[in-house]
């Protein structure tokens, strides 16, 4: 009994794996305009680079957990799945966050979406959002803030955001 039941999983992983190999690449319509945002350099300050690409994984990471934008460009955030488990069981998102939310409520808020895509339909806090994404998956999300300052992302896939969360921080 147990023997057939680590088959079917090694089976299902097997399966995943090749499934994962059709990488889902969906990219917005903005992306070349962001290109535009990354080479300014002024008088030798720190690049300023509005094009990131965060990779999220099995174990409930984020690969990055700042990043360094410029105000009133576009930003486009890629979101890489680099694990095999299916978007069901651990799915990744990427949320970015109006400034002063309550991470943790609003957490609690989008564990309740499971039809959206944890993603609650009233939520006047997001001001961005990839779609939900499993294992080998990709995609990503073009948006701009007018306003400088420190913003949360999270995933919001139910349990994940206590591991999962970053600060974008817009000069
Ligand atoms: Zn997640």
């Amino acid at each position: 009994m147990k023997k057939n039941l680590f088959l079917s999983m090694t089976l299902a992983a097997a399966f995943m794996v090749s499934c994962g190999e059709k990488k889902i690449t969906e990219s917005t319509e903005a992306t070349t305009q962001a290109t535009e945002a990354t080479t300014e350099t002024a008088e030798g300050a720190k690049e300023v680079v509005n094009e990131f690409t965060v990779e999220s994984n099995d174990q409930m990471q984020y690969s990055v957990k700042e990043l360094t934008a410029e105000v009133n460009k576009p930003i486009t955030i890629t979101l890489k799945h680099t694990g095999k488990m299916a978007k069901e069981v651990m799915g990744h998102n990427l949320v970015v966050l109006k400034k002063g939310t309550d991470v943790a409520a609003f957490g609690n808020k989008a564990a309740t979406a499971k039809e959206t895509d944890y993603i609650p339909v009233d939520a006047p806090e997001v001001l961005a959002f990839t779609k939900l994404i499993g294992g080998g998956e990709e995609t990503s999300v073009t948006f701009t803030i007018t306003e400088p300052g420190e913003y949360d992302y999270i995933c919001s896939f139910p349990g994940h955001v206590a591991l999962m969360k970053g600060k974008l921080i817009v000069k």
